[in-house]
């Protein structure tokens, strides 16, 4: 079993939208992918996220067929915050977390952990979301935004990762899809990076999709 943890550079980037996509490309190529949200805050009446993601990973894995949202969810918290400001009651237990996670380990060979906000969004008041990964023992994938200011957010994050020794392979979500991107930010990462992708691009990436698979057959053996 192995897992990977999606986060990105800030809250609305596409870190669902990313898992989504990741739940269909893994499972193309054979590996048994589950998916696991460990806190969702502006829930009222279900975890939407959670809904989303559960219904992509249930289309690929029966074994998360008997599952509801709340099952891939560790916490949820009706408050559009922080998990520390939406915890108003402070119930959050990291080990309860894990525990969850340790769970849904059992039904499936990768699992796709996706983030609340950003890296450094607080959970407790000496635990942030960046803390949950060395926890997991996941692998890493930061999706970047492709708007203005994503430079500065980029490299701030990818900062946090390299303080922690955290490797991480990122890419940038062409949301917008618009001409700016092309002139006010892609200048900067072709000078300063050997090399980096889009998110299409890595959905496309047969050695990322596949370095999973064989992590997973190594698991096995
Ligand atoms: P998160 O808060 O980081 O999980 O961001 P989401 O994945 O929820 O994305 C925020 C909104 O933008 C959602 O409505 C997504 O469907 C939409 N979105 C994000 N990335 C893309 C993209 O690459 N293409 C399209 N068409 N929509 C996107
Ligand atoms: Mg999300």
């Amino acid at each position: 079993m192995s897992s990977l943890f999606i986060t990105a550079t800030n809250t609305n980037v596409g870190k669902t939208y990313t898992t989504i996509k990741l739940i269909e490309a893994f499972a193309t190529q054979g590996i048994k992918v589950g998916v696991y949200k460990p806190i969702e805050t502006g829930v009222v009446d279900f975890p939407a996220d959670a809904n989303m993601l559960l219904q992509a990973c249930q289309k690929v894995n029966p074994k998360f067929h008997q599952l509801t949202p709340y099952d891939i969810t560790a916490y949820t918290f009706p408050l559009v915050a922080s998990p520390f400001c939406a915890d108003i009651d402070k119930t959050i237990n990291i080990q309860q977390i894990v525990n969850k996670y340790t769970q849904l380990q059992n039904y499936c060979d990768l699992l796709l952990i996706e983030g609340a906000g950003g890296l450094m969004v607080p959970l407790t008041d000496d635990y942030f979301m960046i803390d949950l990964i060395p926890l997991f023992k996941a692998q890493t994938l930061l999706v970047a935004s492709d708007t203005l200011g994503s430079i500065n957010d980029t490299l701030l994050s990818m900062q946090a990762l390299q303080s922690r020794n955290i490797a991480f392979k990122w890419c940038v979500n062409r949301r917008t899809q618009n001409d700016t991107f092309e002139q006010i930010t892609k200048p900067f990462y072709d000078a300063y990076f050997t090399q980096w992708q889009t998110l299409e691009a890595l959905l496309k990436d047969s050695l990322f999709l596949k370095s999973h698979l064989h992590k997973n057959k190594k698991f096995m053996l």
